[in-house]
């Protein structure tokens, strides 16, 4: 537990966070306007060269106005509700040592100790092991850097730490269902968080964030808890989300997309102990759509096979074919009458 002391040094190293924080507001609503108002300058600009376009009737050149103002109008679009949150609300006066003591001691009240590590200028809270859908995830260090403070406009100002970490099997930085890489997913709280420290309300940062850690939200996971363990391919051990395994019909397990294809010719998916090549021409078929050639017995594709033999088998079987015919014709040849061969020379 901190004593006062410590408290009030915190709540100093707190009032300096927020200080660089309003400034760090400001600058971000004056780095708005500027590009807000280049956008309507050239909404201007096009404003002008659209009337003379559609007076002296050149519908082409309106065309490309047209074209020009949607393109600006959506640039607006997106920056009119990055200004307005900045500009609306009148900045709120940075809360005196007093008030931030206060507001320490209830947040050590809440959690039962605060961690500040000076030398980073940190505060930390820990929660209580968190179990969410009977899948336990351990306590989480939430972890806010005051040196981060002014820079909340573009970045997360703090981390969400596993002190017990199971994650996902899939993914080894998800360890909580909304948090990836030490980043929580504030999801809708991320207004309330950004209020909370705006405003010095630590306290309530620190439980808004909480009650995210303890709440799933299965539209919007990292990995979904029905993924967490992942599947096990059946060949090579690794677990694979659901959507990345795949089931072999033939043999009834899952597999990875390493260890399965599909057939080229049913389309169906199987894993590769169940597949078979054409030796022919290599395609990856099913157990189903392989036929043996009779002669050879290896495996083929249909449309490799001919009368059931494969190509090398059906050329051997026309050589010897023609080897024969030779061998009759030959025989004939000799015996045919001498005369008969000489003639033949003659001739040609
Ligand atoms: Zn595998
Ligand atoms: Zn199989
Ligand atoms: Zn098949
Ligand atoms: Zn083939
Ligand atoms: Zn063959």
């Amino acid at each position: 537990m901190n004593d006062m002391k410590n408290l009030a040094r915190m709540a100093d190293r707190i009032r300096e966070g927020l200080m660089g924080l309003k400034h760090a507001r400001y600058l971000e609503l004056s780095r708005h306007l500027t590009s807000l108002t280049g956008q309507l300058q050239q909404l201007t600009a096009e404003s002008r060269k659209m009337g003379a376009s559609v007076a002296r009737g050149w519908l082409s050149a309106a065309q490309t106005c047209c074209k020009n103002v949607d393109r600006l109008l959506s640039e607006v679009d997106y920056c009119l509700p990055r200004i307005r949150p900045l500009a609306e609300k009148p900045q709120k006066e940075i809360p005196t040592l007093p008030v931030l003591v206060d507001e320490l001691d209830a947040l050590q009240e809440e959690f039962g100790d605060i961690e500040f590590d000076a030398s980073t200028n940190t505060i930390s809270v820990v929660t209580e092991p968190i179990t969410l859908e009977d899948i336990y995830l351990g306590p989480f260090k939430i972890q806010l850097e005051l040196n981060k403070l002014d820079q909340l406009y573009y970045r997360s100002a703090y981390h969400v730490i596993a002190l017990e970490p199971n994650p996902a099997a899939t993914d080894d930085s998800v360890t909580h269902p909304h948090v990836s890489s030490e980043k929580l997913c504030e999801g809708d709280g991320s207004a309330a968080i950004r209020a909370a420290l705006e405003e010095g309300r630590i306290c309530d940062f620190f439980t808004i964030a909480r009650s995210i850690l303890n709440t799933y939200s299965p539209d919007s996971p990292y990995v979904s808890l029905d993924d967490w363990d992942g599947r096990a391919c059946y060949d090579c051990g690794r677990r694979v989300s659901s959507e990345d395994s795949y089931y072999c019909n033939h043999c009834e397990h899952d597999y990875c997309s390493d260890c399965s294809t599909y057939c080229r010719r049913c389309e169906e998916t199987v894993c590769l102990g169940c597949s078979g090549q054409c030796s022919y021409c290599q395609e990856m078929l099913c157990r189903n759509c392989v036929s043996k050639c009779e002669e050879c017995g290896e495996l083929f594709c249909e449309s490799c096979l001919k009368d059931d033999l494969c190509p090398n088998c059906t050329e051997e079987q026309e050589n010897e074919d023609e080897r024969e015919e030779t061998t009759v014709n030959e025989s004939e040849n000799r015996s045919q009458p001498q005369a008969e061969a000489t003639d033949v020379k003659l001739a040609s």
